[in-house]
């Protein structure tokens, strides 16, 4: 027994790098971000003559969203150090902590490692918080990472308080500023008075990865994690192929990984494109997308699949409505109105579940229409069925 796990513990790897390959890890260089971290040093450059900047950045899953903030917002801690400033920087998972007071105990928790979790109200934690910054005349970065889940949960309130964090003493700028990352519409999700505080202009949108793009970003990962030339060029070929369907980065770095640790599994040393298959079926990203998805916007999706099954390239908006009415009668729910339905539709394409345009002139005339980029509506019909249960 302990010859074989030490024969996988000691065995040579065709990787030479695996914590390359982690999804924390930020590398040296973004090909094909270098503009949307300029528009972030734009933006946040009065960060260092102390004036807060709210920022809200949307896109699809694997964007870039997460690790161009990281990135960022660890370039302009040093840039602040360079010039005096003290600028603290925290990056919390909404998903992972998602009401008000979780939140701030993972605030609380980069100042004081020893902070009891329990025991503090969240005006309390807001109050420490706000000693903390002052006692090291400190700013602070919060990015709050899929904050759509935060909302979802506790509302806007703890966004709100965080951008009028220093109304009672006027005198100075508020120390925070925010970062909300999300695939969602986060800004529509906000109450008003929220919004306010964010302004229109400060929304960065990441566009999907083309598939040039991810050739690029996974040529960048080989030449990190691992050794020389045992990566084919046909098997990254094949990665960028799957992956751009997505335009999904994450996908696409998840495959890599894949297929080496199959490579190295049958003790072979180069990876293949038979490998990134190995790789693949192991990998069920529709289904595990789908579980992201609220009650409503698998009831969308499905009536999405049900009208493309007829056989069309393509369903409208208009006629999703009208089967997204009937679907909620026979489910036995309340059908949301006609701007939640819209925002629906928003969130499925920024899930890159479905391709929503606006028609060009032509018979349907100026109306939105929907297509399903990458599954058969057949096969995403049934599984949505699966997963929607009948009160
Ligand atoms: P998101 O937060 O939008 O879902 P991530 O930032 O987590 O996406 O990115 C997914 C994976 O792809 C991470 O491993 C990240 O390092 C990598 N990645 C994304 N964009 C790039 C890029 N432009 N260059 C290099 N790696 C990237
Ligand atoms: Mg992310």
């Amino acid at each position: 027994m302990s010859d074989i796990i030490e024969d996988v513990l000691f065995s040579s790897s065709i990787i030479k790098d695996s914590d390359k390959l982690d999804f924390d890890y930020v590398p040296e260089n973004l090909p094909h971000r270098e503009e949307q971290l300029r528009f972030l040093a734009q933006l946040f450059k009065t960060v260092l003559s102390c004036i807060p900047q709210n920022v809200v950045i949307n896109g699809a899953v694997g964007t870039g969203k997460t690790v161009i903030t990281k990135k960022f917002c660890l370039s302009l801690t040093r840039a602040g150090r360079k010039q005096g400033k003290i600028i603290e920087y925290v990056h919390i998972n909404c998903r992972k902590r998602s009401t008000d007071g979780m939140v701030l105990l993972g605030i609380l928790g980069h100042f004081d490692s020893r902070f009891p979790d329990r025991g503090f109200s969240v005006q309390e934690m807001m109050q420490i918080l706000s000693k903390h910054l002052r006692r090291r005349d400190a700013q602070l970065l919060l990015v709050l990472d899929e904050a759509d889940a935060l909302i979802a949960k506790s509302g806007s309130n703890l966004i709100y308080n965080l951008s009028r964090f220093s109304d009672e003493s006027l005198k100075e700028n508020n120390p925070i500023s925010l970062l909300l990352i999300s695939q969602k519409d986060v800004m529509g999700m906000l109450d008003i008075s929220t919004q306010s505080s964010f302004k229109r202009s400060n929304v960065l949108y990441l566009n999907k990865y083309s598939s040039n793009e991810l050739y690029d970003i996974i040529k960048q990962r080989v030449r990190l994690a691992f050794h020389k030339n045992v990566v084919c060029n046909d098997s990254i070929d094949l990665i960028t192929d799957i992956a751009s369907e997505w335009g999904d980065a994450r996908l696409a770095i998840e495959l890599l990984w894949k297929a080496g640790l199959a490579t190295d599994d049958r003790k072979e040393d180069r990876v293949t494109p038979e490998h990134v298959r190995v790789a693949k079926s192991n990998i069920t990203t529709v289904e595990s997308k789908l579980n992201d998805l609220n009650l409503h916007e698998k009831l969308i999706l499905m009536m999405i699949a049900r009208s493309l099954k007829k056989g069309g390239a393509y369903t409208t908006t208009g006629d999703v409505e009208k089967l997204y009415r009937v679907a909620c009668e026979e489910y036995n729910e309340k059908p949301r109105g006609h701007t939640q339905f819209w925002n629906y539709i928003k969130n499925l394409d920024a899930y890159g579940f479905i391709t929503a345009k606006k028609s060009g002139e032509g018979i349907i005339g100026n109306t939105t229409v929907i297509s399903l980029p990458d599954i058969p509506s057949k096969d995403l019909e049934e599984l949505l069925m699966k997963r929607i249960k009948k009160k």
